[in-house]
């Protein structure tokens, strides 16, 4: 199963993804943890891409594109693997589609986890108090950007992906099992179609 865990920076993704590891054992693709470790080498990429992400900028797609496309053809990636945090644009959700197309490879489904704006700024600052590493891009400055950005440049993949028949939707404003629980109710949908197909 190929899914996408879709939603603004504070939405959950990451932590949904780690529930479907522990689940179903697809693996997480965080472009987000990738780059991040990218970004902490004392390289001159790293150190560029640390900037972009300070300023809660986008990389460039063909960089995030290079990126997955090697990791997906890793042998854990066989059963299936769980986006988080990509595609963020038009072009690296082409980029994918045509990347998967070449592998004989589908998207199977995009879960869209829905939080109103207000509940992202006030979970984006309690995951800065409470974490041990401070992410540079977990301020308020940066998440006013990040937000712009994804309203600007990532939520125009829903019509994208709508259009493809692929999209359902998951009310984030409940509780951490709650949203699981709506999840794994798409999941064990999806799963169903595949061994029918
Ligand atoms: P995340 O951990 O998913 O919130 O990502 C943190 C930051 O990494 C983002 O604000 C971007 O600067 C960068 N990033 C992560 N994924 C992508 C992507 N698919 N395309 C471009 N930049 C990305």
């Amino acid at each position: 199963m190929n899914l996408i865990l879709f939603g603004p920076p504070g939405a959950g993704k990451g932590t949904q993804a780690d529930i479907i590891v522990g689940t179903r054992g697809w693996p997480k693709l965080s472009t987000g943890d990738m780059l991040r470790a990218s970004a902490a080498a004392q390289t001159g990429v790293g150190r560029k891409v640390r900037k972009v992400i300070e300023r809660g900028e986008l990389v460039p797609d063909d960089v995030v594109v290079g990126i997955i496309s090697s990791r997906i053809d890793a042998p854990d990636c066989r059963a299936g693997f769980v986006f988080d945090g990509f595609p963020r644009t038009v072009p690296q959700a082409e980029a994918l589609d045509r990347m998967l197309e070449k592998k004989g490879l589908t998207v199977d489904g995009v879960i869209e986890i829905r939080v109103e704006d207000h509940a992202l700024i006030f979970r984006i600052e309690k995951r800065a108090a409470e974490s041990d590493e401070v992410r540079a891009d977990d301020n308020l400055e940066t998440l006013k950007n990040r937000l712009a950005v994804y309203r600007e440049q990532t939520a125009p993949l829903l019509p994208y992906y709508e259009k493809q028949g692929k999209l359902f939707s998951v009310n984030g404003m409940v509780d951490i099992e709650g949203v699981a629980a709506q999840i794994s109710d798409i999941l064990d949908g999806l799963e169903g179609a595949q061994k029918t197909a």
